[in-house]
């Protein structure tokens, strides 16, 4: 699976560091898996190979906070190595796999199990959240110090709401004693039964049943209120509402320990492409469509608006695929009926470009809301610094392509940007030194790039 660690110089690209500060044309030398120098006019060690990298962008590799990879238990859907794959032609060097696994992972053998598989198969670095409560059945926390060593990286029943305030509570309060955060699936289960999309008047006309963005704003109150009482670390999932991003914006004023992400596709599409109409699509999709049905909903323009906001001035610190691939059968069923969720991996980063070609954030801003996630899980991944674990990417933010799922290295084809126009192109993935995804060498991809 793993590829060879070669020593290289990466020459003469814009190199973007938001962890360094730096962003300023010039070489990125590494050796032995490592950053060994950033600078102009590096020398190529002997043995070592040289890229050439001008008119192209050089930045840590990307690191994801939220992301399925379905193994164990649902390995029609994902495997480890397929996921990694896609994760890596994405430019993520680093993902945080879910706990909603097929068993949970929410002890500690089977978290040791999701790290052998990835040790031994894994292209990317993978690190794994456990889940919060047992079984993620919202009733019994699990060993949370157990997990916390083992290497759980926080702790999710992400796919399902902690409904119990009070469980909440102690599960703030443990993960407190462990520094580790609590990302919670911030919908209120009460609000969204039954509900297929975003209450609105798209759905209104399309007859769906909807749940208000109010699902999600009492849910961000609750843990918001929560995290403040007991001092705890909270990290908002996936969020998509102008209402949660005033909240979360209040909160981080007056100190509470909060941090959040938004997905590529709640900051570029709203919810009349469940109708069909997309302005920006280059594509088509027919109405009710199952390919745009997610969790939490697409939202309205103004919500939109308000996320890309929160994103470019920070309150929301990250961003998060949450990659859920499913497979074919479990969409082509009724709107009502479908999976919910998109394979993210490959896709996103072509698609948060748009708020850079469209004047929304910078470049240096948007590659730091992509490596940030690091930060929120404490993981040494997301810089160049020297001596740093070698990870990166090299990116053409000008490439045009169009998506094609079937060119997808995840087994998840379920993407509402299939058929779509992109500007912005990973080109190449480097992990701890290996190149784990070359464009010029991918055999779907005519266009030759980079060849080293
Ligand atoms: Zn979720």
């Amino acid at each position: 699976m793993h590829s060879e660690t070669r020593d290289l110089l990466i020459r003469g690209g814009r190199v973007i560091d938001p962890a360094s500060d730096r962003d300023e044309v010039c070489d990125v030398l590494i050796r032995d898996g490592l950053i060994e120098d950033v600078g102009a006019g590096l020398g190529l060690p002997d043995g070592a190979s040289e890229v050439q990298a001008t008119d192209f962008v050089i930045t840590p590799g990307f690191v994801d906070p939220h992301c399925h990879l379905r193994q164990p238990g649902y390995e029609y859907k994902e495997t480890i190595a397929t996921g990694a794959a896609a994760a890596a032609a994405g430019g993520f060097a680093t993902v945080c796999a879910m706990a909603n696994t097929n068993p949970t992972v929410d002890t500690k053998s089977i978290l040791e199990t999701v790290q052998e598989i990835a040790a031994d198969q894994s292209s990317v670095h993978v690190y794994s959240l456990a889940a919060i409560t047992i079984g993620l059945q919202g009733e019994q926390l699990v060993q949370m110090g157990e997990l916390s060593d083992a290497g759980a990286v926080g702790f999710s029943d992400d796919g399902i709401p902690v409904a119990s305030s009070a469980l909440m509570r102690h599960a703030f309060e443990y993960a407190k004693r462990f520094s580790r955060p609590v990302a919670n699936h911030c919908e209120d289960p009460a609000l969204t039964a039954g509900a297929a999309m975003n209450e609105g008047p798209t759905s209104m006309r399309l007859g769906l049943p909807a749940t208000p963005v109010q699902a999600e704003e009492v849910m961000i109150a609750r843990d918001l209120a929560l995290a403040e009482l007991t001092g705890g670390r909270y990290h908002a999932l996936h969020v998509s509402a102008a209402r949660s991003v005033a909240l979360i914006r209040s909160a981080k004023d007056r100190g509470v320990n909060v941090t959040a992400e938004v997905t590529p596709h709640h900051v570029t599409l709203t919810d009349e492409i469940v109708a069909g109409r997309w302005e920006p699509m280059s594509a088509s999709l027919r109405p009710y469509d199952p390919v745009t049905k997610v969790n939490p909903p697409l939202r309205s323009e103004d919500d939109v608006q308000a996320v890309r906001v929160g994103l470019a001035d920070g309150t929301i610190d990250c961003l998060g695929t949450d990659h859920a691939p499913h497979a074919d059968h479990e969409k082509r069923v009724d709107y009502a009926g479908a999976a919910a969720g998109f394979s993210g991996f490959e896709t996103a980063f072509a698609a948060v470009m748009e708020l850079v070609h469209s004047g929304a954030i910078d470049l240096p801003t948007l590659i730091e809301r992509l490596t940030r996630g690091a930060k929120v899980y404490g993981l040494p991944h997301g810089s160049l610094a020297k001596g740093a674990i070698a990870d990166v990417v090299v990116l053409d933010p000008d490439r045009e392509w169009v998506v094609d799922v079937a060119a997808f290295k995840s087994r998840g084809k379920n993407s509402p940007f299939h058929g779509q126009a992109f500007r912005g192109r990973v080109l190449k993935t480097i992990c701890g030194g290996r190149v784990v995804f070359d464009l010029s060498e991918d055999p779907v991809e005519t266009v030759g790039a980079l060849g080293i």
